[in-house]
């Protein structure tokens, strides 16, 4: 899939990390002519939250801001396989939010206004609409918290994760990118205010560009350079259940009851939550999450409550204040760039922003899409507030 090379001592490009971000930035530089790029990571090839994800992609987000910005990622999703030469799966199966209360409906609704104002297929259905969707969930007066009704986004759903990493990887090695696995980055020197090398546990590499897209991780890179991100890491888990016959072909979150459930093409469900309450760069899965997981769905899917479950597993996610991401130039830093902050809902913005920062390498420019998500937006209290659209729905 990619060639093994000894490192250069220079690149024009270094990006670290060898996530969705990392490679396809490496990509879409590639395919602009930027060849002289190294892809430094310190593990394997998408082994930190790209390689852990649950990989559900949707639009449906609820600022101005960011409703565009993901809407292009869901549009280069649609087309990646062809763009790639590789399946990716993309199964676009429809993205359904439940609502259990007044002001969770009220939410969604203006979400929905939101995003068709601004061109993304999304609307309200009622519960007689949902029940032909998703025969079995639970829509009785029996629940703590009954359904009221959804938010339903058609073209959001599920793609293979590895499929997609594995894809920008060998894009990006055909056109010249060097992909170095187990490469630790440990130090990035700064001489008069302008990126100059990056030190690595296998040696130095001269270069003026360095994109840091480590997600769980990128505020120690920003540290490097004496940038404190405002950026807190938190592990967040996953699990998957025996297969079982087809039942369920819609994504369904659950933000009340901090729950999302999908049935794979194997047949395994997967389950998710929102983030684990305290910082962590652990890796470990806990009990607690198991218990509360299978506690939410079962009053979504009473009909999963003999359904055993086959492993559970955790990666790690670089929240901001503000569930939005960071992406572009750093004050009195030249040459470091932030592609960061995906928290638990940046997969889905691997094309766009690997696309985009690319574009702000090649012309010098921050390209519109990605202007708002600048950091300086902390500086000027200009926060992106997602959190309603990205807490549990990733
Ligand atoms: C359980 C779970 C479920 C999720 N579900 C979804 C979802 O459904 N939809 C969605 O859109 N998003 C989801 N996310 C979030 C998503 O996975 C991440 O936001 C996204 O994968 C981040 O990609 P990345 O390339 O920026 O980072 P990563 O894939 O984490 O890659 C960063 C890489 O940097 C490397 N690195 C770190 N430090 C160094 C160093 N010093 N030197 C060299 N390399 C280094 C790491 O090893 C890592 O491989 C989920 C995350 C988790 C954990």
């Amino acid at each position: 899939m990619w060639r093994r090379h000894p490192l250069k001592e220079r690149y024009d490009v270094v990006v670290i990390g060898a996530g969705v971000h990392g490679l396809a930035a490496a990509y879409y530089l590639s395919k602009s002519g930027v060849t002289d790029v190294a892809v430094l990571e310190q593990g394997y090839v998408g082994s930190g939250a790209s390689g852990r994800n649950t990989a559900i992609i949707r639009a449906n987000y609820r600022t101005p801001e960011g409703v565009p910005f993901y809407h292009e990622s869901l549009r280069l999703y649609a087309g990646l396989s062809q763009e790639l030469g590789f399946n990716v799966l993309f199964s676009q199966q429809g993205h359904l939010t439940l609502a259990h209360t007044d002001a969770a409906m009220k939410g969604l609704r203006e979400r929905a206004a939101t995003n068709t104002l601004l061109g993304v297929e999304s609307r309200i259905i009622d519960r007689r609409e949902l029940g032909r969707l998703v025969p079995d969930l639970d829509l009785s007066d029996r629940p703590r918290y009954p359904v009221l009704g959804a938010l339903y986004h058609p073209p959001g759903g599920i793609i293979r994760h590895d499929a997609v990493v594995w894809g920008y990887a060998r894009g990006a090695d055909r056109r010249g990118v060097r992909i170095h696995p187990f490469t630790r980055v440990t130090g990035i020197r700064v001489a008069s205010g302008q990126v100059e090398a990056v030190e690595t546990e296998r040696g130095t590499i001269r270069t003026g560009t360095v994109v840091n897209a480590t997600a769980g991780w990128c505020s120690t890179l920003a540290r490097m350079v004496g940038i404190d991100l405002p950026i807190t890491t938190h592990p967040l888990q996953a699990c998957v259940s025996e297969r079982l016959k087809p039942f369920l072909d819609k994504v369904i979150v659950s933000a009340n009851l901090h729950v999302y459930v999908n049935q794979t093409d194997r047949g395994e469900v997967v389950l998710g939550e929102e983030i684990n309450p305290y910082t962590s760069y652990s890796n470990r899965s806990t009990l607690r999450f198991l218990e509360n997981v299978a506690a939410h769905t079962l009053e979504l899917f009473p009909c999963l409550h003999n359904v055993r479950l086959l492993r559970q597993w955790a990666g790690i996610c670089d929240m901001t204040p503000d569930y939005s991401p960071i992406m572009g130039t750093v004050p009195r830093v030249r040459g470091f760039i932030l592609d960061v902050g995906w928290g638990t809902y940046g997969f889905k913005a691997g094309p766009v922003s690997g696309k985009r920062i690319a574009e702000l390498i090649v012309t010098g420019k921050t390209p519109d899409l990605i202007r708002p998500f600048s950091i300086t937006r902390f500086s000027e209290d200009k926060l992106i507030g997602e959190k309603a659209a990205a807490a549990v729905s990733h």
